[in-house]
């Protein structure tokens, strides 16, 4: 994997959306303004790739001078709810972008209905009665030409009565829709006669029954751009086949015509990016809901610990591109590595706990050690950390019968205990199975961190906490949801479901230091040594939960 560092110096100074905002500056297009949108459709919770999209086009309008909407693509009734839409605005806040204006597509049902009567009266669009399989099967297939429908041909008049009759609830759903006219020979098959309406007698969760009608994507998108006056209409590769229509709509009907410009959708190793899917996982209980720590949404990143900067210097780092790809995910993992280094603070827990005594260190002493709350940021200052008799150590640092480049803890030998003591290993107990209970040391008083004789060498530093001090917390260990690089990648017959890691989710008790600055939800530590760890939203004063963000190190690549 190659480092943040040299992906960003392999970059060009300006990738090929830029290169072209700023041809059509210089041309004097738009009268110089640069305005993108940003269009969710309210039908689920935002997830990373989406956040590429959030940040390419806030972050282009920003580079520009120019602004950005948000507009909810709503013309699908049956599937979104202002839940979503609640929480897509709180994403988009969160990840530190401000829209210019919140739209609807839904404020221009009205608007878009008024085009479909003009263009009907031009000749350019007409009822058709026949069923969805006909209209499928006569589009046919792009080398020869469809077949036209039968009702191709109705006069104006008819078409207008009839498209007024299915806006009156005339008719059931699915008996007719309207059509744009355009070429049934064309190559391209978003062209042979596209529906611009369906009949739908839904709820709709802002309009509620006034419409029973609804817009078909490709003649809403394209005008609720034009209406809001968008220069550039930025979208995934998928819809450079939907241009030729996107264009023939905001020609046919005169009206302002932004750029379409399409670019390579996100793609991440071991995980799933559809809406369909992490509904799926969230309604039948894979997971404990959008916001669970392992979903790649948007909410459970934020839940997880990663933070707005890690997101944005990801999507930076991977850039755009016409090409589709998959970033590996430890590219991920890595940036938000990169900024929990610079702002977490840093605390002392052991997850795997074995009992280390000081035999020489005496009964019922606390002292209080010095420890910085971050290396990289002196402004966080220091804490008091308590040290006794009797401490718990991580039990894999500990091996009686090491390996040769082993410098943690083994019997005879001396290590470092951090912001305390030197200590030497002399021994320890075992059980019945020879399982190790604790492990006996003495510790060297003129080795305390911080004096004067305290800089003799040892090889190896290792953490603790104090037996008679620490707090008992849950701590939440993610691993990847799917234990595969490409879950999607399935034989007939089977299901990405059977990609799920099982062992993706581990909790366990850890003992922590006890004097916590903050634990507030989302609050960011360090666990030297370990990882990244932030507090839940489950944590109460009674019982600490830590959610581990990214392990220290990238053990993934090596371990398995
Ligand atoms: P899904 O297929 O997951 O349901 P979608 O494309 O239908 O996603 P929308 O709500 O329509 O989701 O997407 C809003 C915007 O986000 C669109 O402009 C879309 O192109 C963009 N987007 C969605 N997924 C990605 C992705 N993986 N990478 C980059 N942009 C994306
Ligand atoms: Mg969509």
């Amino acid at each position: 994997m190659e480092t943040k560092k040299e992906q960003l110096e392999e970059k060009p100074l300006l990738n090929f959306i830029e290169a072209k905002i700023e041809e059509d500056l210089k041309l004097g297009k738009n009268n110089g303004i640069v305005y993108t949108r940003f269009p969710p459709e309210p039908n689920g919770y935002l997830h990373i790739g989406h956040a590429k999209s959030i940040c390419l086009n806030f972050g282009i309008a920003k580079k520009y001078h120019g602004k950005t909407n948000i507009r909810f693509d709503d013309t699908n009734p049956v599937k979104e709810d202002v839940e979503y839409v609640d929480s897509i605005k709180e994403d988009v806040k969160w990840l530190g972008f401000d829209w210019a204006g919140e739209y609807y597509a839904s404020d221009y049902f009205d608007q878009l209905y008024l085009w479909a009567e003009q263009l009907i009266k031009e000749g350019k669009a007409y009822v058709d009665d026949s069923s969805q399989e006909e209209i499928s099967k006569n589009r046919g297939v792009p080398t020869s030409p469809g077949i036209e429908s039968p009702y191709r041909n109705r006069s104006v008049e008819e078409n207008l009565t009839l498209f007024r009759k299915m806006k009156a609830g005339e008719f059931a759903d699915g008996q007719c829709v309207l059509r744009a006219k355009i070429d049934m020979a064309s190559p391209n098959m978003h062209m042979r006669d596209p529906i611009m309406y369906r009949i739908l007698h839904a709820h709709h969760h802002r309009t509620g029954n006034k419409w029973c009608i609804y817009p078909m994507y490709d003649y809403a998108h394209g005008q609720s751009d034009s209406i809001e006056g968008i220069t550039h209409s930025i979208c995934t590769l998928e819809f450079e086949v939907h241009r030729p229509l996107y264009d023939w709509f905001c020609e046919a009907l005169h009206i302002h015509h932004p750029q379409q410009i399409e670019f390579a959708r996100l793609n991440i190793n071991y995980t799933v990016m559809s809406k369909r899917k992490l509904l799926q996982l969230v309604k039948e209980n894979y997971v404990s809901g959008w916001d669970d720590p392992r979903m790649p949404t948007i909410c459970g990143l934020r839940r997880r610990g990663y933070t707005p900067e890690s997101i944005r210097n990801f999507a930076e780092t991977i850039g755009v591109a016409k090409r589709e790809n998959v970033i590996d995910i430890s590219l991920l993992e890595f940036c938000v590595r990169e900024d929990l280094n610079k702002r977490a603070l840093r605390t002392m827990a052991v997850l795997d706990p074995v009992k280390l005594i000081i035999d020489n260190y005496p009964d019922n002493q606390t002292e209080m050690m010095d420890a910085v709350n971050n290396p990289e940021d002196i402004s966080a200052g220091t804490r008091k950390v308590p040290f006794g008799k009797e401490l718990w150590i991580e039990r894999a640092d500990f091996m009686e019968n090491p390996p040769k480049n082993f410098f943690r803890m083994t019997i005879g030998k001396e290590v470092r205990l951090k912001y305390a003591y030197i200590v030497q290993c002399t021994s320890v107990d075992k059980d019945e199975q020879g399982n190790i209970t604790a492990i006996h040391c003495q510790y060297l008083p003129e080795t305390k961190s911080g004096m004067a004789e305290s800089n003799r060498k040892v090889k190896g530093t290792i953490h603790w906490v104090s037996a008679a001090h620490c707090k008992e917390a849950e701590v939440r260990l993610f691993d990847r949801l799917f234990a595969v690089p490409d879950p999607d990648n399935v034989e007939e017959g089977h299901t990405f479901l059977e990609n799920l890691n099982p062992d993706s989710l581990k909790i366990q008790t850890a003992y922590i230091e006890p004097n916590f600055l903050d634990t507030k939800p989302l609050t960011k530590y360090q666990f030297e040594r370990i990882g990244y760890f932030c507090i839940d939203k489950d944590s109460t004063t009674d019982k600490l939960v830590f959610n581990r963000t990214v392990a220290l190190k990238d053990s993934w690549a090596k371990g398995k």
